[in-house]
Parts: structure tokens; C-alpha cells; sequence
């Protein structure tokens, strides 16, 4: 099919069953569609993410949603940024051909009673700090997904764990679609971009970098042979400690499947860290024994 002929015009869209209709029939005319969930405040990170849904999918659709069921009592829910304009714009900018921001009762019933859950994954990393974070993701992503009959869907690496919960998800519950993790993109000093960057003073943003650096650094010893996990963790760990953060939830070598801590380097792993600055929860995450990504 013609990428000219594809698509009517660029839409906002607020309403569940307009967009199952409108996606509905661009399949039946064979296009593909491309998915890409966020929260919002879209910055460079996101744009990545719909650059991959453009380049593989016929239709591009975004959704911006702060999903409340994802944040516990007392968590960011309230200052979380939020900017649809700008968002649609940019969205328009970028060739979305649908963007879908629903409110919180297009997506909830008041006397809504079905969680989806998925166990394991869920209790580690994050999950050991966030209660009931990830049910609240994995409720919300299957309720998007019978919305948008997306062909693929893509999600950042800066997630991992989200990445890798919501795999699992599709996968156990047969669900029709290929979910893409694409690579985390970072500012120019390193700093993985987020929403939550925003939150940040000056100051405080400044120290913040201390994450990346700690993950080229652990990254740099593993390539120079290191493979005791608990080394690289206490290498991150002061260095992190160094920049003055409020607190660090975890600085963790798992298992780049199960997510369970390991001992040794020695097949794929990750180092997973949730630090917070400022009252800013920040994570970020690398492939140890690869290179960290600049760009
Ligand atoms: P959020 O709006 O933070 O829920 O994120 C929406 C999607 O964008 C998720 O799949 C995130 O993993 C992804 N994402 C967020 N930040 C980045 C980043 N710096 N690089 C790549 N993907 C990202």
C-alpha cells in the first residue's frame, strides 16, 4: 500500500470505541499500525519511539495517559508533568496519525474490578519498592492494546523492567502483538531523558549525571575483565553515594531475563539503579559488557 494514499488526516482522540473504529478499518485496508504508550511531557526519548513505530508501521498511534493505578499513595501522581498541546503538536510535527488521550473515566469504571498481573517479574527491582506499580502498568498497557489493534508496539529500555514485564505479559496472555524495546536515549551530558527531569532544580540535575556515570563506569570494568557482581555494585554505589542523592532504592547486577540478582558476569546482564534526587525518583539501567549509548 502507498504511503500517500494511507491515511485521511492527523486526529486527536479522546474516545475509546473512535479509535478501535478508526484502527479497526485501516486494518481492513491492510495497513499496519504502530503503537507507542506514554505519559506524556513527550521529550526526545519518546520521539525515538515513534520514529521506530514511523519507520516499520503504516499508521503511528500515541497515546498520553498518567495512568493513576500506577502510582502508589504518596508517589508523584500530582506533579507529575503534564502538557497535551505541546505533546499534540509535536505529535503533528512527527507525521502520528492519532494521538489518543483519554481521561482517567474513559479508561476506568468507577466499580472496575479486573487487574491484570504479572508475577515474579514484578517483585523484584521496582516491584520491591513500588506496591502494586507494575499491576497498574500491566492493567493499563492490555486495556491500550484492546483499544489499538497495534501490529507492534514499542517500548524504551530505559523501562527495562517494564519492557521485560510487559513481554511477559503479552506472551502468557497470547495477546497479538510484537512488543520493540528501543534503546535509551540520553541528554547530552548523559542523563537518561525523562519526564521527570523537569521536576529537577538545577542544582540537583547537575548531580543526577552521577547515574550515568556510574553505569559507563561499571561498563568499563566488566569490558576490562571484572565479573563479581558485588564489586561493580559497590564501585556504583559510592560513586552514586558521592553526588549526595536523598536516597537509593536499589543498585542491582540481575539476570537480563529473570531479573534476579546474580554473583557473577557471566551471561547477559543488566545493572539496574533507582536512585532519588530532590524528591525525583530517577532509574536507569545497561547491558554490562556493552557500550552505553552518548546519544
Ligand atoms: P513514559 O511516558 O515515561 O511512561 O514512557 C513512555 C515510553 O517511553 C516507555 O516505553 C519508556 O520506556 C519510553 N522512554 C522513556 N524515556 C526514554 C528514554 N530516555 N529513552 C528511550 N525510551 C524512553
Amino acid at each position: 500500500v502507498s504511503k500517500t494514499t494511507k491515511k485521511a488526516s492527523f486526529s486527536v482522540q479522546n474516545r475509546a470505541k473512535n479509535v478501535q473504529e478508526l484502527l479497526q478499518n485501516a486494518r481492513k485496508r491492510g495497513l499496519s499500525v504502530g503503537f507507542v504508550p506514554t505519559m506524556g511531557a513527550l521529550h526526545a526519548g519518546h520521539c525515538s519511539l515513534i520514529e521506530s513505530a514511523k519507520s516499520r508501521c503504516d499508521w503511528v498511534v500515541v497515546s498520553v495517559f498518567v495512568n493513576p493505578t500506577q502510582f502508589a499513595a504518596g508517589e508523584d501522581l500530582d506533579r507529575y508533568p503534564r502538557q497535551l498541546e505541546r505533546d499534540v503538536e509535536l505529535c503533528r510535527a512527527m507525521g502520528v496519525d492519532v494521538v489518543f488521550a483519554p481521561d482517567v473515566a474513559e479508561m476506568y469504571a468507577d466499580d472496575a474490578a479486573t487487574t491484570v498481573r504479572v508475577g515474579g517479574l514484578t517483585e523484584r527491582l521496582c516491584g520491591a519498592f513500588r506496591p502494586g506499580h507494575f499491576d497498574g502498568v500491566t492493567t493499563v498497557v492490555c486495556k491500550l492494546f484492546q483499544i489499538v489493534p497495534a501490529d507492534v508496539a514499542f517500548f524504551g529500555e530505559k523501562d527495562y523492567q517494564q519492557l521485560m514485564v510487559i513481554k511477559r505479559m503479552v506472551r502468557d496472555l497470547l495477546l497479538p502483538v510484537e512488543i520493540v524495546g528501543c534503546p535509551t536515549v540520553r541528554e547530552r551530558d548523559g542523563l537518561a531523558h525523562s519526564s521527570r527531569n523537569a521536576l529537577l532544580s538545577a542544582v540537583v540535575r547537575s548531580r543526577a549525571v552521577a547515574l550515568y556515570e556510574s553505569l559507563v563506569e561499571s561498563s568499563r570494568v566488566v569490558a576490562a575483565g571484572e565479573r563479581r557482581a558485588a564489586t561493580i555494585v559497590d564501585r556504583a554505589r559510592a560513586h552514586i553515594s558521592a553526588s549526595h542523592p536523598s536516597r537509593i532504592d536499589y543498585i542491582s547486577v540481575v539476570d537480563a531475563c529473570t531479573l534476579e540478582d546474580v554473583e557473577r558476569i557471566d551471561g547477559p546482564t543488566r545493572l539496574c539503579v533507582a536512585v532519588v534526587y530532590g524528591g525525583c525518583r530517577l532509574i536507569d539501567n545497561v547491558a554490562l559488557g556493552a557500550p552505553v549509548g552518548t546519544g
